[in-house]
């Protein structure tokens, strides 16, 4: 009962007109000051900006640049991605990680080619219906190529309105959630939306940062009600962490004469549509001979007498940390497979024409150090 008290008599987030004004004014100007030149800044394009708010995702900024640069050069239009093979644009985001995203990138422009006629649709309601087009990305594309008057709001600018308005909630629950929307509407401007969108975002990266915030060189302190209140250091109140939870697991290697084998990954599962090599959790109590067995039948439906170490792989996915301890060992015959969409045997020199994640990049990467290693001994 008392919560719900609580949340009914949360006020609504408001500055009044003139402070309104002037924190506008006063970010925009820093912003102008101060800004990072990055390429998606130079441009007005909804495609480009499109693809950097997709790319920008979960992604740093500096690993952004790269990729953004190289995928504009390969599709430089909407049209160009639409046409392109997904192995092709799968490749071209090979490293960034999240999949899906480039999934969802391929299908949107094809979807903009049928339903717009290859024009980038300029509307909140015709952006929603694309996959892969969230509340924060609509806006952000609309805000940014057609100053559309609609706010933002992402991990920095939720720091930074948490703070402004110091928000005394869970900044990730439904009603912080809310509450944070609502803030950074009500200080938007009238016009430079795309600017000012950029901008509450640059305070976030580059001032109001997660530790050790800057506020004296911060353009919005005059306004900053943890400041005043020196709850800085307090906000924003998040949840307890999620806890990682390990997860081993053995990956096989399979060669035949020199060649690897990859499997596609279905569609509907996570990493869809790149190639790996089959890998596996074992059962509790199963010995690593009997489980790399296990896997190389289950996957590929091949056999091999002898696998030996050839090293180890860790990466994080969401609230897990995956160790993978990875094998190798010669086999014959073709193989098969029920869970892979396809299987290929590649030969060395073609290892990187096949899209795949980061761990299975580094995985490949050992196996075929190894077998060339052996090639010269
Ligand atoms: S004054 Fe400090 S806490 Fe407030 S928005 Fe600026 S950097 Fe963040």
């Amino acid at each position: 009962m008392a919560k719900e008290k609580l949340e009914t008599i949360l006020p609504k987030p408001s500055l009044l007109p003139a402070s309104k004004k002037l924190l506008g004014k006063a970010l925009l100007f820093w912003f102008g000051e101060r800004k990072r030149d990055l390429p998606w800044r130079k441009t007005r394009d909804p495609f480009a900006i499109w693809v950097s708010e997709i790319m920008l995702q979960q992604t740093q900024v500096a690993t952004v640049i790269p990729y953004f640069e190289r995928f504009l050069k390969s599709f430089p239009t909407v049209e160009a991605l639409a046409a392109a093979d997904e192995q092709e644009v799968l490749k071209h985001w090979q490293g960034l990680g999240y999949y899906r995203r480039a999934r969802h990138m391929h299908q949107a422009a094809k979807m903009i080619i049928a339903d717009y006629a290859g024009v980038f649709p300029d509307t909140p309601e015709a952006l929603s219906c694309l996959p892969g087009l969230g509340r924060y990305t609509r806006n952000a594309v609309l805000s940014q190529a057609f100053d559309t008057r609609l706010p933002i709001l992402e991990a920095n600018t939720k720091r930074v309105l948490a703070r402004l308005f110091a928000l005394a909630h869970d900044v990730d629950s439904s009603l912080g959630n809310k509450f944070l929307w609502e803030a950074a509407e009500e200080i938007l401007p009238e016009r430079d939306i795309g600017e000012f969108n950029q901008a509450m975002m640059e305070v976030g990266s580059l001032v109001c940062t997660v530790t050790n915030p800057k506020c004296n060189s911060c353009p919005l302190s005059p306004f900053c009600i943890a400041k005043r209140s020196d709850l800085v250091t307090e906000l924003p109140i998040k949840k307890k962490k999620v806890v990682v939870t390990q997860v081993q697991e053995l990956a096989t290697v399979l060669v035949n004469k020199k060649r690897i084998l990859l499997g596609k990954r279905p569609v509907g599962q996570r990493w869809a549509g790149l190639w790996e090599v089959p890998h596996d959790t074992p059962e509790e109590g199963e010995t690593e001979a009997k489980a790399l067995g296990i896997i190389s039948r289950k996957y590929a439906s091949v056999e091999s007498k002898r696998f030996r170490e050839i090293g180890k792989v860790i990466h994080p996915v969401t609230r897990f940390k995956i160790t993978v301890r990875v094998f190798m060992g010669e086999v014959s015959g073709k193989g098969a497979s029920d869970y892979y969409e396809e299987l290929a045997w590649v030969c060395l020199s073609d290892m990187e024409k096949y899209p795949k994640s980061s761990p299975q990049s580094k995985m490949i990467a050992m196996a075929v150090k190894a077998l060339e290693l052996k090639k010269e001994v």
